[in-house]
């Protein structure tokens, strides 16, 4: 892992994801380094040639570019998007933590995104937003996939324990259902698993880009031979979106017998984690 100090010049950037007016990426690069992400095009912004996952920039002046105006307030804002605000780096830089310190005061209505048990070290921060979710992605429960899909991200059983615990302490909370891997991710499973201490569930398919196409079917390949004709049915053909339109409708029926509120963001782009 090639880590290395930068100097950023701004910390919140504009966002065209849907209902998030700013995101903040402490880091450049991501040390989860899953085999799907869609954040792989950060590398044109950067001179890395290592592969996704092999390097890691830590904007270390990130706190103090948060200034004191107003700009923060009544906003949406996602921490993190193309990385993961609590990855192992996090323990040594506490960005993310000096982060939210000085946006404490600023109240924006805040999302926390990740896939690391660390987040609960800054419950007590947490909780002094009035307006704060705390969301997990997970795309399986099975440990094996896990570790293969997303190498260095916390194992499922413990991301679900620091999203219980941060419910506990009396956080809006909510698991991410992403990325959905056709005929692999149980989604119905992964909602029993996490519906005592969930607010609600959001959910995003996987979208295969030429950049991660060959690492997505080379797992697929290797560990579920069986699918891989009704992969590329699916990503070779591009207006036929019949699986995802038959999995939205399974979601509205999920979301009527579980009685809780499922979001669904299914699209064609790759906008996020
Ligand atoms: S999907 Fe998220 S956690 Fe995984 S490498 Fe990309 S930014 Fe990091």
């Amino acid at each position: 892992m090639i880590i290395q100090e930068i100097l950023a010049k701004s910390i919140l950037t504009r966002s065209n994801i849907p209902s998030v007016d700013l995101v903040v990426n402490p880091y450049v690069g991501c040390e989860h380094g899953c085999i799907y992400c869609y954040a792989e095009f950060m590398k044109r912004f950067t001179n890395h040639h290592e592969p996704w996952g092999a390097f890691l920039d830590v904007k270390i002046n990130s706190p103090d570019l948060v200034k004191p105006r107003g700009q923060y307030r009544g906003k949406n804002v996602l921490l993190s998007s193309v990385t993961d605000p609590y990855l192992p780096h996090e323990r040594k830089y506490e960005l993310t933590r000096k982060i939210l310190e000085k946006l404490v005061p600023h109240q924006p209505s805040l999302t926390i995104l990740t896939k690391s048990e660390l987040v609960t070290r800054d419950i007590d921060i947490l909780k002094k937003f009035k307006d704060i979710d705390v969301a997990i992605s997970i795309s399986t429960l099975n440990e094996e996939y896990m570790k293969q899909l997303e190498p260095r991200a916390s194992i499922p059983s413990r991301r679900f324990a620091a999203l219980r615990k941060c419910k506990e302490a009396g956080l809006k909370t909510h698991v991410f259902i992403s990325p959905i891997f056709p005929y692999m991710t149980d989604i119905e499973e992964i909602m029993r698993y996490a519906i005592d201490f969930v607010d609600y569930f959001s959910f995003e398919n996987l979208n295969v880009r030429p950049h991660n196409r060959k690492r997505v079917f080379d797992f697929i390949e290797k560990n579920r031979p069986d699918l891989l004709e009704k992969y590329k049915t699916i990503y070779n053909t591009p207006h036929d979106n019949s699986y995802w339109d038959l999995l939205s409708d399974k979601i509205v029926e999920l979301s009527k017998k579980y009685k809780i509120e499922c979001v669904n963001h299914f699209h064609q782009g790759g906008f996020s984690k």
